[in-house]
């Protein structure tokens, strides 16, 4: 069976298909560079699994308190050593990115510290985190104080604004690698060490957390190689590589990570409980594929880009613009668009592709949110996904697809219903 039948079975017309053909014929310089990326990736992975002799009796499942989990201790040296870092504290008890952030916070503020955003308003669902939007047990609740100092108009940090914004009170710093949410640019990992590099010049005492959602294994580097104290991130994108049911990790100084683990669990308790429940092949396997599965997805955020920037939609970043981040958004202009454009995604999925996705209430969001996903992992979204808050500029953000191959027949799905609704023409 060929290539244009099976995709005329999917509902794919010859029309989309030629015009997906004619974008990835431009692309062969840059998917060459992406592969390239994930060999070093690939082997920075394999080259820390080595170094810590993994071995089969390293994935046996804990119960109880988990004491003594060679396993988990393992594999929490195999990230400090990929990242850089002097530890690491990955677990499947981190039950998402917003919680691995939460822990990471408010383990390294107190009362009367203050916390200082230098890169705008931080994702949707810190803001609950932090107090900016009130919430129940908040780190303003606890009497830690917040300050934010906006990007300028073009996404550049604006230093003179930063060097206002920081005072004797300021004891920690939170640097947003991706753009969540927003249409500002994501970072690359040399912009954040400038960033790193300015405050620490100001405040040498000052810790640095990087949310590095999305970023894991893009560039070569990690913000911890080039000064931060602690990055943290969720299993269920970038670095679980898809198999990861669960879990955030949190990488950085042991000073910091020490804190992390006595909040996470309780003080004097720290990193030595906490039973792996027999996940540990996911998390390690996962780890080991990660850099491949993170090359097909940003081969599929290039895509997108061209495709929709030639139909006349603005993306960002833009389809030549270097990427700091998996994530592709595409600003459609009305809800009728992003719906089609979800519905498309949705229909692409091993699972669940008969749902037709539709606008919701999200806890910790505040406009509604869609979502297209059909995934193995529930709201994974290193898997083949695009969502977005149902708010001008209407823009859907695209992310993910295990292989490059899936990712390219939901973009193009995507496509024929933007196409089928008169939301976009060819
Ligand atoms: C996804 C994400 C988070 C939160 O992670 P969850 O796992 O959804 O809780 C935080 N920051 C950024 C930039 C993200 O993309």
């Amino acid at each position: 069976m060929d290539l244009l039948e099976i995709y005329a079975q999917m509902g794919v017309s010859r029309a989309v298909y030629d015009r997906g053909e004619a974008v990835l014929e431009t692309l062969e310089s840059r998917f060459r560079a992406i592969d390239r990326n994930a060999e070093v990736n690939q082997a920075r992975v394999l080259l820390a699994m080595q170094k810590n002799r993994i071995g089969a009796q390293h994935f046996a499942a804990t119960t109880g308190y988990g004491y003594d989990d060679d396993g988990r201790e393992r594999l929490e040296r195999v990230y400090a050593d990929v990242f850089h870092t002097e530890s690491a504290l990955v677990r499947p008890q981190i039950t998402c990115g917003t919680h691995a952030m939460t822990v990471a916070l408010s383990a390294n503020l107190l009362p009367g510290d203050e916390l200082l955003s230098p890169v705008g308003l931080p994702y949707d669902t810190l803001q609950e985190v932090i107090g900016i939007r009130p919430s129940l047990c908040s780190l303003a609740e606890y009497g830690v104080t917040y300050r934010q100092a906006d990007l300028k108009p073009d996404g550049s940090f604006d230093y003179e604004a930063i060097r206002a914004a920081i005072s004797e009170k300021t004891r920690l710093i939170t640097i947003q690698r991706s753009k969540g949410y927003a249409t500002r640019p994501s970072f690359s990992v040399a912009q954040i060490g400038e960033l790193i590099a300015f405050c620490k010049g100001l405040r040498p005492d000052v810790k640095v957390m990087v949310d590095n959602c999305y970023g894991e294994f893009v560039d070569v580097v990690e913000p911890s190689d080039v000064g931060a104290d602690m990055v943290v991130g969720s299993l269920i994108k970038n670095p679980g590589g898809g198999l990861a049911p669960i879990g955030g990790y949190i990488c950085g100084t042991e000073e910091c990570v020490d804190r992390c683990a006595c909040r996470l669990s309780a003080p004097g308790l720290g990193q030595e409980v906490g039973a792996n429940l027999g996940i540990l092949p996911a998390f390690y396997q996962g780890f080991f594929l990660a850099p491949t599965v993170v090359a097909g997805a940003l081969k599929g955020a290039i895509f997108a880009a061209s495709l929709y920037e030639g139909l006349g939609f603005r993306c960002v970043p833009n389809a030549s613009e270097p990427r700091n981040d998996i994530i592709q958004a595409v600003e459609l202009g009305s809800e009728a668009a992003m719906l089609a454009f979800c519905a498309g995604i949705q229909a692409a999925a091993p699972v669940d592709s008969f749902a037709a996705p539709v606008p919701g209430d999200m806890p910790g969001y505040d406009s509604q949110v869609i979502m297209a996903a059909g995934a193995f992992v529930q709201g994974s979204s290193i898997e083949l996904s695009a969502d977005g808050p149902v708010r001008p500029p209407y823009a859907v953000y695209f992310q993910g697809g295990l292989t490059w191959q899936h990712a390219k027949l939901g973009i193009l799905l995507s496509l024929q219903k933007m196409i089928d609704g008169g939301l976009a023409a060819l």
